[in-house]
């Protein structure tokens, strides 16, 4: 499944192709991957045809395209499976294409973005940009986000990324570590790979109370969580579930360098102890018995 790092790699292929460039012809597949836009295919297709894009942005997950000189973006989000494919124009994308969009660079021939998604739980839709919180996505100072992405906090990655709020939020809560490092409204772009690469890294148990953090364990964690993030994205993402390809449709390496997630079976590169995979919360945890003891009850 895409993470940050993913999108991001996603997000860094487009920025030279498709920024200027203009959208010739919209073709639509399969509409299911339209889902998540308000309105039918074709008010798809009507708003898209003929918009110039600009420079691609991300928050957390979510990449959009703001369409140059409305107040409108492409956003899309890749799901369990969705790719952003880059071709010549009668390129084949194979069969799980499910968006076909042609572009007009400023300059050079013109050439296809394709939107290959097996398990359509991705989508594409035009949305409206709205005013967020103050700073928009990662990648420009436009203070507006999509209003489909409003709800997405910062990731720990961008410089508006306010350790010191996050962390009494967080503290405040009676909850446990791992539920809040996935949840898109408090930290944006940790999925279960680099929440567990991350909990390893700070010998902390995926259940561990949030309530009973200090300031600077989670400050800790949060160091941490951007190491493993930036260490994903210098290796172009992982590509454990062979779904993934970045828009070259090029595999990441970071799988290579995994700690914790999928290493079940093999020594702690802390303390040699063998590392477990437990399940939970319909998907699993994988930990050192040792460095990320249980937590004690009460
Ligand atoms: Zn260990």
């Amino acid at each position: 499944m895409p993470e940050l790092p993913e999108v991001e790699v996603v997000r860094l292929g487009l920025v030279p192709v498709v920024s200027g460039a203009r959208v010739e012809s919209v073709e639509i597949l399969d509409p299911r991957s339209l889902k998540r836009h308000r309105g039918p295919p074709e008010d798809f297709r009507h708003r898209l045809e003929g918009a110039e894009f600009d420079r691609p942005l991300r928050r957390g997950k979510f990449l959009w395209i703001p369409l140059r000189g409305t107040t409108q973006a492409l956003v899309c989000h890749l799901g369990m499976s969705g790719q952003v494919l880059l071709g010549e124009e009668a390129s084949d994308f194979g069969s799980h294409l499910r968006i076909r969009l042609g572009l007009v660079p400023a300059t050079g021939k013109p050439y296809v973005v394709g939107f290959v998604d097996q398990r359509i739980f991705g989508s594409l839709a035009v949305d409206d940009l709205v005013d967020g919180d103050g700073a928009g996505g990662w990648g420009s100072d436009d203070p507006r986000v999509p209003y489909s992405v409003t709800h997405i906090a910062r990731d720990p990655l961008d410089e508006a990324f306010d350790l010191d709020a996050v962390s009494a939020k967080v503290r405040g809560k009676n909850t446990e570590i791992k539920r809040v490092l996935l949840d898109q409204g408090v930290i944006s772009g940790i999925g279960n790979i680099y929440a567990d690469e991350a909990l390893w890294a700070t010998q902390l148990h995926y259940r561990y109370p949030t309530n009973r953090l200090s300031k600077k364990t989670f400050a800790l964690l949060i160091h941490n969580v951007k190491e493993v993030l930036m260490k994903a994205l210098a290796e172009g993402g992982t590509s454990f579930d062979q779904q993934y390809v970045n828009v070259n449709g090029k595999s990441g390496y970071f799988s290579h360098s995994l700690m914790a997630y999928g290493q079940q079976g093999s020594p702690c590169a802390k303390c040699g102890s063998i590392l477990v995979r437990e399940p939970w919360m319909n998907r699993s945890s994988h930990r050192c018995p040792r460095c990320q003891r249980v937590p004690r009850v009460g």
